[in-house]
């Protein structure tokens, strides 16, 4: 399971939420209706004078001049696109021709062009490539873009024409792609509460942004305190266990005073390697008891987060926070998402059990939480005598890159071909990709795999510029990947871990989501969906990246040539299923913590005063035992409280049932690169965006429903089917 995102830099998400009213109250007739205060914006031809946001670019694949931005050339140019996109709304809605799909679905959609165009390489710098500057204009710009959403949702007018158009629709002869647009325009509108009585909106507006500012202090908060928690050690004598070069990494000073933050790699690290128990004990509570109380508690603040809510949720109609925002995900409901959590928890806790009976016979005493990263690894050690480190001269980066991109070419027909573009920074390799039966050129695909100062921690997927092809003018995407392998010395070759390798699948596989995408509007086009649909394109391509078929194109000693020994692959896939019971009961119970704030209703939320007894009680419920402590709790569960995972933590998991059934296709036919069921993934899944809903799509791939089976057997809590011949 890869935490990463699929993060939507470019345009897409930005259509609605640029698209802006300027209208005044003196201007609109409807005097009942909800009016957002929008502030006066002024910017003048001198500021944007030279400015590369607002020249075309004219250089190769039309990619951003990035030697030329400069940071001064962002806030005058986003600040000019929201003047225009408000402009291009009020010329929507002082529209007095009867309302059309082209004139009012089509005119939205083509909205915030020169605001896409700024965004989309202001969101992506701020986290390939930030600086303080940039830092400091988010703060100002992502509040001002929210304003500028909710006064597009909120004008009477503009929602009244797309009602019509909608109403309309099927006298309208729209084919298919048309209508989608149709329909989820209509539906966005909706579902932020567009179809609300006046006074309904104006209480929606103002939890919308009592939210917005609550969680960005949840965010404030927990950065703060994790900043603050610093374990020091002076007598080297306990840092037992510690390998020499993590010992360094912590006594940056070369003082012999050892330094231990929260940072996850850090924590990790020590938890499994530390053979002082009493310092993990302090770590492990220096961790879970973040924001936990205090000046920076969080708790209270998760409490009224959550009433908010499951308020907004009432207002807009439905049962809770949860049953509205899973509405439209394949779960559909949070009963659904709680059936399937239980039913992976079952087998899962059995597995722990096990696991904790393994530790206790090696350790001699009973284990708690602060002893199961280090017991759990001499298990490990003790049973597979296996160490990730063997692996890595056989995973040299470019063969890996390369042997991802054999199994797409393969698979879809396409080709990659590396191209001399310059990029953000030095490092990037551009790739342009094209369709081999029609010659076509699909997107430019840009990787930066390095970590630096500038870049923000995880590896993602995102876009500089969304496909489309509206008004007979085809724009092809321009998709990157991003990743933080540490930089090999000079000379040195860059050796993976297979966790790096996967990882490197993982986002190549969204990439090609965006890059395949045979959608014209970007406001569904290439990686739309909910996470627990959307995690699926990326995660089924992992499963190629281990097939022993595929390795022995790519997995080669960087020294030798030689490829890498069954015998090495056997070591690795029998460690695989290793500790899931622990991994799969730490990620459950974060799920479960999760949906249980969401789906409070209005009036048990308000009942809600301790954080941490409510949380003990979900956990009891599920007969999650103490010594696993969930991945996140409450008070530092940033995905969820100051994050777009709310009541979708589990869609991690979710996809999991996805990419495992899915795979299985390609398995029990005997071939990998089975070519009917191949064509059939291109099209529904990575050429159709968001054309129908995400479980029609999957069904289209694979002709039913998935199967939970194939994800329980990868974890190993199920017998494995009879060995293939
Ligand atoms: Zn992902």
């Amino acid at each position: 399971m890869k935490m990463s995102e699929a993060l939507k830099g470019g345009a897409a998400a930005l259509v609605l939420a640029a698209a802006a009213c300027g209208g005044t109250a003196a201007d609109k007739p409807a005097a009942s209706a909800v009016q957002i205060e929008l502030p006066e914006i002024t910017v003048t031809d001198a500021e944007l004078e030279g400015n590369p946001f607002r020249a075309d670019w004219t250089g190769p694949y039309g990619v951003p001049p990035f030697a030329d931005i400069r940071n001064e050339h962002f806030r005058p140019a986003i600040l000019k696109g929201i003047l225009e996109s408000r402009a291009e709304i009020q010329t929507l809605v002082d529209n007095t021709e009867e309302p059309t799909f082209e004139n009012t679905i089509l005119a939205l959609e083509r909205s915030g062009a020169s605001l896409n165009k700024v965004m989309g390489v202001f969101g992506n710098l701020s986290s390939t490539d930030t600086n303080e500057a940039i830092q400091a204009l988010e703060g100002e710009v992502y509040p001002m873009l929210t304003r500028e959403r909710d006064a597009v949702t909120f004008n009477p007018v503009l929602f009244a024409r797309v009602k019509a158009v909608l109403e309309a629709g099927d006298r309208l002869g729209l084919d298919e792609q048309d209508a989608r647009l149709l329909e989820l325009t209509h539906r966005n509108f909706v579902r932020a509460g567009a179809a609300l009585a006046p006074d309904v909106q104006a209480e929606v507006a103002t939890i919308n942004e009592e939210l917005s500012s609550l969680t960005t202090q949840y965010g404030q908060n927990l950065l703060t305190e994790t900043k603050a928690f610093k374990l020091e050690v002076s007598d080297p004598a306990r840092l037992g266990g510690l390998s020499e070069d993590f010992r360094n990494a912590l006594d940056s000073d070369g003082n012999n005073t050892w330094v231990i933050g929260l940072d996850r790699s850090v924590y990790e690290g020590f938890m499994t390697s530390a053979e002082d128990r009493d310092l993990r004990k302090q770590l492990f509570d220096g961790y879970r008891l973040r924001a936990d109380s205090g000046e920076f508690d969080n708790g209270a603040l998760a409490i009224k987060i959550a009433q908010l809510r499951a308020r907004r949720a009432e207002l807009m109609g439905y049962k809770s926070h949860a049953h509205h925002v899973l509405e439209n995900r394949m779960a559909k409901t949070p009963e659904a998402a709680l059936g399937f959590l239980a039913r992976v928890l079952e087998p899962g806790l059995a597995r722990a059990a096990e696991e904790k009976a393994d530790m206790e016979k090696l350790a001699g005493f009973p284990i708690e939480g602060h002893d199961w990263w280090h017991f759990s690894e001499k298990v490990r050690a003790d049973r597979y005598a296996f160490d990730e480190n063997q692996l890595r001269p056989y995973f040299e980066l470019g063969r890996a890159r390369d042997g991802a991109f054999e199994v797409a070419e393969r698979l879809f027909n396409i080709t990659l071909e590396r191209v001399d573009v310059a990029g953000w920074h030095p490092s990037v390799e551009a790739y342009d990709v094209k369709d081999n039966a029609t010659d076509e050129h699909l997107g430019l695909f840009m990787i930066d795999i390095f970590s630096r100062e500038s870049k923000r921690g995880g590896a993602w997927m995102s876009g500089y510029r969304d496909s489309s092809a509206m008004d007979g003018r085809v724009i092809r995407p321009l998709i990157t990947n991003n990743m933080n392998m540490v930089a090999p010395a000079s000379g040195q070759p860059a050796l993976m871990s297979f966790t790096e390798v996967e990882t490197l699948f993982h986002e190549f596989g969204h990439g090609l989501h965006g890059l395949l995408t045979t959608i014209r509007y970007p406001s569904f086009a290439g990686t739309y969906g909910g996470p627990d649909y959307v995690e699926f394109p990326a995660q089924v391509l992992e499963h190629w990246a281990s097939e022993p078929q595929v390795l022995a194109e790519y997995a080669r000693h960087n020294v030798t040539g030689e490829v890498i020994p069954q015998a090495l692959i056997d070591k690795m896939n029998n460690a695989a299923t290793f500790n899931q019971g622990f991994k799969t009961t730490e990620y459950i119970a974060a799920s479960l913590i999760d949906l249980h704030w969401h789906m409070l209703s209005s009036e048990e939320a308000a009942k809600i005063t301790d954080a941490r007894a409510f949380e003990l009680d979900v956990l009891k419920k599920y007969n999650i035992p103490e010594v696993i402590e969930p991945r996140y709790r409450t008070t530092y569960f940033s995905h969820i409280f100051d994050g777009g995972y709310s009541a979708g933590y589990y869609a991690y998991l979710w996809a999991e049932i996805l990419d495992a059934d899915g795979f299985d296709a390609f398995k029990q036919s005997g071939d990998i690169y089975n070519p009917e069921l191949s064509a059939k993934l291109k099209k529904w899944v990575y050429e159709s965006g968001g054309l129908r809903e995400t479980d029609e799509l999957y069904r289209n791939f694979r002709g039913s429903d998935p199967g939970i089976e194939p994800l329980l057997r990868n974890r190993g809590f199920a017998a494995k089917p009879p060995a293939e011949g």
